[in-house]
């Protein structure tokens, strides 16, 4: 693992570069919680694939030159794995040169989201952010090829978001999960959906992946599907708890001993997961969509009336 200079926050370790598989490389910015996502890309004989890119315009310049520490050679496809911020903030960083290719609501969401996430995170030193949506968009999958190496784009949503797609390498063991996979993070299904998140787990495990490049956290082995699933679980049980004893998902969060998931980064994110559990308990679609503010201004109100922390 090699490590490049981005400028972070004292408290994190520098962003990682690290080769999951011959010419495939993760790049780690941990601790990864808010707003720290990874991102990777594939080096083929003539051009690039990218996956994702960063919250901030310094984060996804920094993860541009690291690429170029590897290779010189053109991106020619930016994959985005959903629409979240800290995911897409940097898709302008290679408008130019890349095709930016992703699930159509993820388009769809990213031109209604706008740069909204700002707002949510006011500390952060965000550079000139230009929206830059996808400019190819499938509805279930796809397949990129990268010299001989296959790489399938597979929609598994609404799990996170409407708009998940997994990045899978089959010839070499290893995926991109985007969000469906936090290492040692609280998954946060608030714009998903619960037990649509619960499937692409299944989905996720029945690849047979060796290696996994999570969205936030360490890259990982499959044992990791077993603890994003175990939290889910919980969440849905602390729902229907709640929810048939008349609480409101901020009250139900409040009486919750989180047990071992109290070690979990970001461990508000329970309140917005119950926001959506209990809409899936009133029978509404998945991924239906939630009145943001009201569930931010509960986990605030979780937080002790503090905005999440984000170090991005
Ligand atoms: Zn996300």
């Amino acid at each position: 693992m090699t490590t490049s200079e981005a400028p972070d926050s004292p408290e994190l370790p520098p962003p990682a570069l690290e080769e999951v598989s011959e010419g495939v490389f993760a790049y780690i910015q941990l601790d990864g919680s808010w707003g720290l996502n990874n991102t990777g890309f594939i080096v083929g004989r003539e051009s690039l694939i990218t996956i994702d890119t960063c919250f901030t315009e310094r984060r996804s310049r920094a993860f541009r030159d690291a690429i170029r520490s590897v290779s010189g050679l053109p991106v020619r496809t930016l994959v985005n794995t959903h629409h979240h911020g800290d995911h897409t903030h940097g898709n302008f960083v290679f408008r130019d040169e890349a095709l930016i290719v992703a699930h159509e609501l993820c388009r769809k969401e990213l031109i209604e989201a706008g740069v909204g996430t700002k707002a949510l995170f006011p500390g952060v030193d965000w550079g000139e952010i230009e929206l830059a949506p996808p400019t190819m968009t499938f509805e279930n999958w796809m397949a990129l090829y990268s010299d001989e190496r296959r790489v399938e784009l597979i929609y598994v949503g609404p799990a996170h978001t409407t708009n998940d797609i997994l990045v899978w390498l089959p010839q070499r063991r290893v995926v991109f999960t985007g969000d469906i996979i936090f290492n040692r993070g609280t998954p946060f299904a608030l714009m998903g959906s619960v037990a649509g998140w619960l499937e692409a787990l299944e989905r996720l495990r029945s690849l047979g992946a060796e290696r996994i490049v999570p969205g936030h956290g360490a890259v990982c082995g499959s044992e990791v599907i077993d603890d994003v699933a175990a939290y889910l679980r919980f969440v849905r049980d602390v729902a229907s708890e709640g929810y048939e004893c008349g609480l409101s998902p901020l009250d139900a969060a409040r009486k919750t001993d989180l047990g071992p998931f109290a070690e979990l980064l970001d461990p508000e994110r329970l309140v917005g997961n119950l926001h959506r559990a209990y809409s899936e308990l009133r029978g509404e679609p998945r991924g239906a969509t939630l009145p943001l503010p009201q569930a931010v201004a509960d986990m605030v109100a979780y937080n002790d009336g503090q905005m999440p922390r984000c170090l991005a």
